[in-house]
């Protein structure tokens, strides 16, 4: 094409040379027909460019030579620009009605937490209504505070367990995932079966528990004051009594550890929160650890913190504390050392509990805190252990916001790890001071 624009050039100049030539002007020729020419390229492109501007798709223009490939490209990229459109939509179209059939609610929030769509499920769920609510803060939608908190914090595929804030009967499981730069999904699930389920399991073990509680306190009474009798049994009755009272000692252990765990599990939150003095908590416990310890001679090292306090339920830190310093004397052999720290950082207040004992191999370590889960139960039975023991500690760092660190190697020893968030030390003592001791038990 472009050939024959030159070559049309080419006639016209050499019209305009024959033209001057016969006139006896050659140079008003030839600049009539350059300017001549350029009008008409000036006309073409006039005309190419309003076709381009038509927002309604036309019929390319009549423009000749290297206007008419032009247009016929422009033509082509469009048409194939409107085809990806099409597509496009239609994926858009069919992905929101996905969603939007979902029977789980779903929003996309941005990074303010305002509302940038949602699907039908979201309405019944948790009353936030598309395209009515579009725009509108979540949180002015949902009033619920532990909602509120968790907007506020953004943390990828963090989840809450709510009540739903349209029906009281309903739970719900929210989690939240980044999509975008600045765009989060918020996905609510309703898990009122599964929590109902497992309130019955609960509520089962619970009542179980304590049905068996009275049997078994006056079975080891009788056995009790029958064994304050041993002189006039015949002696082959010894060995069988000491072993039913252990038994039956074990059996109220576990019957007591199920217990505290259902009560731990009923409510999220401890009922009663108080300023809890943990260095002398830890040193009481650890005065415990040593007559558990008895002739084993195990030596314990105490490096504690006594200038602040956290806010926490007394008893359950005890229950907690006591359990990882307890299995320490437990699972570490005689002349072993136990190295108890309560110390403060930026991050927070640490609880750890460091031995040299048995240690714990490490496809066993996650499982740990697992309910009757022992790594050898022969061992854990001979020290009377019920299997419940960092099922509990979990539970009672969990409702104090605290998270547990277990690291161990086998046959070198174990270091259960207890951090409380910084929100959680409520002032400084000044009376007090680090406390250092060493003892070793005779
Ligand atoms: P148990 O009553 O059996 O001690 P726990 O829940 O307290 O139950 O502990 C679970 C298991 O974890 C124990 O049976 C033991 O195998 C392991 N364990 C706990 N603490 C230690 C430790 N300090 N050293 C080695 N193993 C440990």
């Amino acid at each position: 094409m472009l050939g024959f624009d030159l070559f049309r050039l080419t006639v016209v100049l050499a019209l305009a040379l024959v033209a001057g030539l016969l006139a006896g002007n050659i140079t008003l020729a030839l600049l009539i027909a350059v300017s001549g020419y350029l009008v008409w390229q000036s006309i073409m492109q006039k005309r190419l460019l309003h076709w381009i501007q038509q927002r309604k798709q036309f019929e390319p223009p009549e423009v000749p030579g290297i206007f008419e490939e032009l247009s016929f490209e422009i033509d082509r990229l469009r048409d194939r620009h409107k085809r990806r459109k099409k597509r496009l939509s239609r994926y858009i179209k069919d992905f929101q009605n996905a969603t939007r059939a979902l029977p789980d609610a779903t929003i996309v929030i941005d990074h303010l937490g305002t509302v940038r769509w949602a699907n039908k499920a979201a309405g019944a769920t948790l009353g936030v209504n598309w395209p009515a609510d579009n725009g509108q803060r979540l949180t002015n939608l949902v009033r619920s505070p532990e909602l509120r908190n968790f907007i506020e914090h953004l943390e990828p595929d963090s989840s809450l367990n709510l009540v739903s804030p349209i029906d009281d009967l309903t739970y719900l499981s929210l989690r939240l995932v980044p999509i975008a730069a600045e765009d989060w999904l918020l996905v609510a699930r309703d898990v009122t079966d599964l929590q109902r389920a497992n309130q019955a399991r609960s509520d089962f073990v619970a009542n179980v528990s304590h049905e068996l509680r009275t049997p078994i306190t006056v079975f080891r009474g009788y056995l009790e004051a029958l064994r304050s009798q041993q002189d006039q049994m015949p002696e082959q009755w010894h060995t069988a009594f000491s072993h039913m009272s252990e038994h039956a000692l074990r059996m109220q252990n576990i019957i007591e550890d199920l217990l505290l765990l259902s009560r731990l599990e009923r409510q999220a939150v401890p009922a009663e929160m108080a300023p809890v003095q943990v260095s002398s908590m830890l040193t009481s416990i650890q005065q415990q650890a040593q007559d558990l310890s008895g002739d084993q001679g195990h030596l314990f090292s105490l490096e504690l913190d006594a200038k602040f306090r956290i806010m926490g339920a007394e008893k359950e830190l005890f229950s907690a504390f006591s359990n990882i310093i307890f299995n320490a004397v437990k699972y570490t052999p005689p002349r072993g050392v136990i190295r108890i720290r309560w110390y403060r950082d930026d991050k927070g207040a640490h609880m750890e509990v460091q031995d040299n004992g048995i240690g714990i191999p490490p496809h066993d370590i996650p499982r740990v805190t697992e309910r009757f889960y022992r790594v050898d139960e022969g061992r854990s039975r001979a020290h009377g252990g019920t299997g419940l023991g960092l099922a509990i500690v979990k539970h009672v760092l969990q409702r104090h916001k605290a998270t547990l660190t277990v690291t161990s190697e086998l046959g070198k020893g174990s270091t259960f790890h207890c951090s409380f968030p910084l929100t959680a030390i409520v002032e400084a003592d000044l009376s007090g001071a680090i406390e250092q001791d060493e003892s070793e038990i005779a």
